[in-house]
């Protein structure tokens, strides 16, 4: 079986950036053995002690079975991270200020609840955006947030810092959390595709190396991003540093992103 990445074409948004093409077959390299895993409650919980998690939304590289058992390379496309917008998964506004920052930091997390059916994601992301913004937030804490099935969604503007509960200054850490409780369930191979396409195109997008892809913990005490997705972190470098300066990222309209929820939710 052959895996073709397939994704949508970018069009004019605060975050397109340019469409190259290359080999995606290291990066699918990747997934191979990474098993999905569903589980759980419903939880809104912290990332961490008190981060709550947030959202962040890519809904990322989707892909596609190639059928044929060809024995050439498959036509591979340029990845494309397509991002239910704020709007789409139902987002308040932003309250208050936040703190402009510049990323130079790829720094991973995780929501830290159990994962739960993928029809209650949108409303947990709402819970997490509910719970941040009780700790006197502006936003969600994170710029993204990828759920299981490797959806994105967009978080806080990319433009301002995140917010945490624990004691690091996240001002330049661009911040994406996958939904889980990764000390206890493993991310999903399409969760974490959806995670690597995110901080490649994070990277080439301010400039930062993929050896600075770390783990909430590396700045933190907290179990965050858990023990099953930190034991990644060398493989995930690995791969964000294969898929740099390919991948294009498109938030899609409301429709298109009230659609994609509506699928999420059925
Ligand atoms: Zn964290």
């Amino acid at each position: 079986m052959l895996l073709v990445a397939c994704y949508a074409v970018t069009t004019a948004s605060p975050y397109a950036s340019p469409v190259t093409r290359r080999s995606f077959l290291a990066a699918l390299a990747g997934l191979v053995g990474l098993g999905a895993w569903w589980a759980g409650q419903t939880r809104p919980s912290a990332d961490g002690p008190a981060e709550v998690p947030a959202t962040s939304g890519l809904d990322v590289v989707r892909q596609a079975t190639d059928t044929t058992l060809a024995t050439e390379p498959p036509s591979l496309e340029t990845p494309v991270i397509e991002v239910i917008s704020r709007s789409g998964w139902g987002a308040a506004p932003p309250t208050g200020q936040g703190v402009r920052h510049t990323i130079e930091r790829l720094t991973i997390h995780h929501t830290a609840g159990s994962q739960s059916a993928i029809s209650l994601v949108p409303q947990r992301i709402r819970d997490y955006q509910a719970a941040h913004m009780g700790n006197d937030w502006p936003d969600i804490a994170y710029h993204f947030l990828i759920d299981r099935d490797g959806n994105v969604y967009e978080g806080r503007s990319i433009d301002l810092a995140g917010d945490t509960s624990t004691d690091y200054d996240p001002t330049g850490h661009f911040v994406p959390a996958m939904e889980g409780d990764f000390s206890v369930e493993r991310p999903s191979a399409t969760q974490v595709n959806s995670l690597v396409a995110l901080l490649a195109w994070a990277g080439q997008e301010f400039g930062v190396s993929a050896d600075e892809v770390r783990g909430h913990r590396d700045f933190a005490s907290t179990a965050c991003p858990g023990d099953l997705a930190y034991g990644m972190l060398d493989e995930i470098r690995v791969r964000v540093k294969q898929l740099m300066g390919d991948v294009s990222l498109r938030v899609l309209s409301d429709q298109e992103s009230l659609d994609r929820v509506a699928a999420v939710e059925r």
